[in-house]
C-alpha cells in the first residue's frame, strides 16, 4: 500500500473535497474556483469553493466581491453545519468553513458554460474552452481514470519483464493502411518525414536489437476521417516480444488488460474467451462481435437450397430473430431495409412469426411466395415463435455478414460502455482481405504478419485462402487492438511483398532497413497493440473517445482552442522549400 500523498502546500492546508467532521475546530486554508456565491443580506455570504476533489461551503461575514470561476484562497475555521442544514449530496456536506477571509488569486470572465456535469454544453464550445471544461467532475474523473489504467498497464507489462523503449515520431512510411501525416524536412529540402501510424517497424527492429520484451505507451498518428472512436492521434499500449508465439502474446496482453479492467472497475473479468475469425463472422457477422447479447446469425443457405423464391437463391442466406419484434412498425422496417441497402444488400426480407395451423406461421410481403417446406425450414432453423420478427438477407457471404451483423447491433445492442464487459480474442484471421483495384491482395492486418505455416505453399497460387497468425482483442463490440506473429525471415517477407504487388526494387527502397535487419539475425517475434483511448472510454462509461482525451480535435479535425491547423507564414514555407499553390478545382 502506498500512503496518500501530502497535499498540503505553501498555499493550502486542505483540498476542498476533503474537509470533514474530523477537522471541526481547525483553522484551514483551501484554494480553488468559485462554484457559486450567494448573499444573505449584507452580513453573510456563502461561497461554494471547488477543486478537483469536490466542493466545500465557505461562510463569509459581510459581503464578498467574487464571481463564478474566480480563483480564490479562503481561510477560516471548520465547523459542523447547523442542525437540519447538512447536505447529504456533498462529501463535505456535514461541515462548512466559517468566519472566512477570501483572497482573490485570479479574476475570471463569466464562463462560456456552467462547470457542472448536469449542464449539457455544446461540444465545440467545450473543446474551445477545454481549460474550463476539464474542471467538470466528469472530465476530472475520466482523465484520472486514464492515468490509473495507464499505470495498471505499465505495471502489468513491467511485472512480465517488459522494458519500455521510446521510438521516434519523425519516421519513414509504414504501410498499415491509413493515410500518413507528412513533415517536410528543412535541412534536406524536398524530402519528408512521416509521423508513425504505429511503432510497428521500430518495435520489430528492437527485437532484432535484442530488446527481447518491449512495450511503450505510444502515440500513433493517422490522417483518417474522425469518428466517435477515432482521432488523428491516439494512444496504444504497444507490445513486442522475441522467441514467442501467439499463445505467449495473448497471455501477456490478457494479463495487462485484465489488470487495467480490475483497477478501473474493482472486479477482475474472467479469462478472455476466444473465437476464430470464421466463427465470429458466421455467428455475429463481424470480426468485432458484441458478446453481451445473443441474436446470433442463423445460416439458412441449406434451408433455401431448393427454394423457388428468386430473392433467396444466392451463395449465402442468413437470418436473425428479433424476439418479440413482431410488432415492429412498417416504417421502422422500411428504415431497416434502407439501412440494409446502404450496407450493400439488394434488399431485406422480413417476416412476422404468427400462430399457424400446424405450428408457427409467417406473415410479411414475401411470405406468400414461400412453399410450406420453406416456412417449416425457416421456422425450425431460426427457432422463431409467434410474436417474433425474422430478418433474412441473401447475397455473397461478406455482404450477408456485414448487413446482418450491423442490424443485429442496431436492434439488440446497447451502448458500448454499458456493463458487463465482454472481452474476446479473435484468432485465425485470413492473411488478405480481398483484392485492390489492380488485382493485388490487400493485407488484412499489415504486410509483416506471418502466414499460417500450413498455408505457406498456397501463398502465390491461392493467396486469399491463406490464414495468418494474427489476432484481435474486442470489447463490447469495439476493436480494442490487434497483433500478429511477425515474419522474421527476409525470404518470406520478400514473397509477401511480391504478392502485394511490391516489386524487389520498391521493397528494397522502402523497407531495405527491415530486410537488412532480417538478414543480420532477427529472432522470431510477435506482438500486439491495445487502443488505450477506447479502453478508457468504455470503462469511463463514455461513448466517444473525445471524452477521455485532454485536448481532442473536433469531428472536422480542427482544434477550436488553438485554431490548429493554421496557415503558416510564407517565411516558414520558404525555409522548407515549399510554396502554396492553388488547389485544383
Ligand atoms: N501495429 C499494429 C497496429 O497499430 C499492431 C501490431 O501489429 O502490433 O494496429
Amino acid at each position: 500500500m502506498t500512503s496518500a500523498p501530502d497535499t498540503t502546500t505553501s498555499m493550502r492546508t486542505h483540498r476542498c473535497g476533503e474537509v470533514g467532521l474530523h477537522d471541526v475546530g481547525r483553522t484551514v486554508r483551501v484554494c480553488g474556483w468559485v462554484a457559486r456565491r450567494r448573499e444573505h443580506g449584507e452580513h453573510l455570504a456563502f461561497v461554494d469553493l471547488r477543486d478537483h476533489t469536490g466542493l466545500v461551503q465557505c461562510v463569509v461575514p459581510g459581503t464578498v466581491d467574487v464571481r463564478s470561476e474566480y480563483v480564490v484562497a479562503v481561510a477560516g475555521v471548520v465547523r459542523a453545519r447547523p442542525a437540519g442544514t447538512a447536505n447529504p449530496d456533498l462529501a463535505t456536506g456535514e461541515v462548512e468553513i466559517g468566519e472566512c477571509t477570501v483572497e482573490v488569486l485570479s479574476v475570471a470572465e463569466p464562463p462560456p458554460f456552467a462547470v457542472d456535469d448536469r449542464v449539457d454544453a455544446d461540444e465545440h464550445l467545450r473543446i474551445r474552452y477545454r481549460f474550463v471544461d476539464l474542471r467538470r467532475p466528469r472530465m476530472q474523473a475520466n482523465l484520472r481514470l486514464r492515468a490509473v489504467i495507464n499505470a495498471a498497464l505499465r505495471s502489468g507489462m513491467e511485472r512480465q519483464g517488459f522494458c519500455e523503449v521510446e521510438t521516434p515520431l519523425l519516421w519513414a512510411p509504414t504501410p498499415e493502411g491509413a493515410r500518413e501525416f507528412v513533415v517536410p524536412s528543412r535541412l534536406q529540402r524536398g524530402t519528408c518525414y512521416v509521423l508513425p501510424q504505429s511503432p510497428q517497424l521500430a518495435k520489430q527492429l528492437l527485437m532484432g536489437g535484442g530488446m527481447d520484451r518491449y512495450y511503450q505507451i505510444a502515440r500513433c498518428l493517422r490522417d483518417e476521417d474522425l469518428r466517435a472512436d477515432r482521432q488523428f492521434e491516439f494512444t496504444q499500449l504497444d507490445v513486442e516480444a522475441s522467441f514467442v508465439g501467439q499463445e505467449d502474446v495473448l497471455a501477456f496482453v490478457s494479463e495487462a488488460v485484465l489488470d487495467a479492467a480490475e483497477r478501473a472497475t474493482g472486479t477482475r473479468p474472467p479469462e478472455i474467451e476466444r473465437l476464430t475469425w470464421a466463427d465470429a463472422m458466421d455467428r455475429f457477422g463481424t470480426d468485432k462481435p458484441d458478446l453481451r447479447f445473443g441474436m446470433e446469425l442463423v445460416d439458412l443457405t441449406q434451408t433455401f437450397a431448393g427454394t423457388e423464391v428468386r430473392a433467396f437463391s444466392a451463395p449465402c442466406v442468413k437470418g436473425i430473430v428479433v424476439e418479440g419484434g413482431g410488432g415492429t412498425t412498417r416504417s421502422r422496417l422500411d428504415q431497416l431495409t434502407d439501412q440494409a441497402k446502404q450496407l450493400g444488400a439488394k434488399g431485406l426480407a422480413w417476416f412476422r412469426a404468427v400462430p399457424g395451423e400446424g405450428g408457427t406461421g409467417l406473415d410479411g410481403p414475401l411470405a406468400r411466395f414461400l412453399s410450406d417446406d420453406d416456412v417449416v425450414g425457416l421456422v425450425s432453423a431460426t427457432g422463431a415463435v409467434a410474436g417474433d420478427l425474422v430478418l433474412v438477407v441473401a447475397d455473397e457471404y461478406r455482404t450477408v455478414c456485414a448487413v446482418l451483423g450491423r442490424l443485429r447491433v442496431v436492434l439488440g445492442g446497447s451502448p458500448v460502455s454499458e456493463g458487463p464487459f465482454r472481452f474476446a480474442w479473435i484468432v485465425d484471421f485470413p492473411l488478405f482481405e480481398g483484392v485492390d483495384g489492380d488485382g493485388n491482395p490487400v493485407a488484412a492486418h499489415h504486410p509483416f504478419t506471418m502466414p499460417h505455416p500450413d498455408d505457406l505453399d498456397r501463398l502465390e497460387s491461392d493467396p486469399t485462402s491463406v490464414r495468418s497468425q494474427s489476432y484481435d482483442l474486442v470489447l463490447n463490440g469495439w476493436e480494442l487492438g490487434s497483433g500478429s506473429v511477425r515474419i522474421h525471415r527476409a525470404d518470406i517477407q520478400s514473397r509477401i511483398f511480391a504478392v502485394l504487388g511490391i516489386g524487389p526494387e520498391e521493397a528494397e527502397s522502402r523497407f531495405g532497413f527491415l530486410l537488412g535487419a532480417f538478414r543480420h539475425g532477427a529472432p522470431p517475434h510477435a506482438g500486439f497493440a491495445v487502443g488505450i483511448d477506447r479502453l478508457v472510454a468504455i470503462f469511463a462509461g463514455e461513448e466517444s473517445i473525445r471524452e477521455v482525451i485532454a485536448f481532442p480535435k473536433t469531428q472536422s479535425g480542427s482544434d477550436p482552442m488553438t485554431g490548429a491547423p493554421k496557415p503558416v507564414a510564407p517565411r516558414v514555407l520558404a525555409d522548407l522549400g515549399l510554396r502554396e499553390v492553388p488547389v485544383p478545382e
